[in-house]
């Protein structure tokens, strides 16, 4: 059983964590790491925290949304990671839809799925990844998940082109 997918309205908030989080993807490409970026929203629309990819220094679990749910581990009440949301630019990885999954989160608003960039990799001449790539709800069913947003394909495709095409 999967939660079926919501329609897809966001609001003007909802694109702006979105964009935040292209941003943070920005950001990370940057410094050298995979570009992807994440942002954790409280219930009352609060930032509470954000993070970006890290795994150029060999540790290649350090995904943002995986980071992000291992800090509401941390620091929030179960009531208040059920009601929180996190946005993110790439689909959550399995190891990442697990940690949501374990750690309660709530809802997940993607910016593009992990099949376009399983397309977008494969057209790049990228190895195959170590690791399956499943829809969120094949990882963990309960979660309300949202994307992919068209809007934000181009650019976030165009990070992947950068990062493994360099000019
Ligand atoms: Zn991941």
């Amino acid at each position: 059983m999967t939660a079926s997918p919501p329609p897809l309205a966001l609001s003007d908030t909802e694109l702006a964590h979105l964009r935040r989080c292209v941003a943070l993807a920005a950001q990370a490409l940057d410094a050298g790491d995979e570009p992807f970026g994440s942002v954790l929203v409280g219930a009352d629309g609060t930032v509470l925290a954000e993070d970006r990819n890290r795994i150029a220094g060999g540790d290649s679990t350090r995904h943002p949304e995986f980071e992000l749910a291992r800090w509401a581990a941390a620091n929030m009440a179960p009531e208040a990671r059920a009601a929180a949301t996190v946005f993110t630019s790439g689909e959550h990885c399995a190891m990442c839809a697990a940690a949501h999954g374990w750690v309660g989160l709530g809802r997940i608003v993607y910016a593009c799925s992990s099949a376009q960039l399983a397309g977008w990799l494969a057209d790049l001449g990228v190895p195959p990844l170590p690791v399956s790539t499943l829809p969120i709800n094949a990882v963990a069913p309960g979660v309300i998940v949202v994307g992919p947003v068209p809007e934000f394909e181009d650019a976030i495709h165009a990070l992947h082109i950068r990062r493994h095409r360099p000019s």
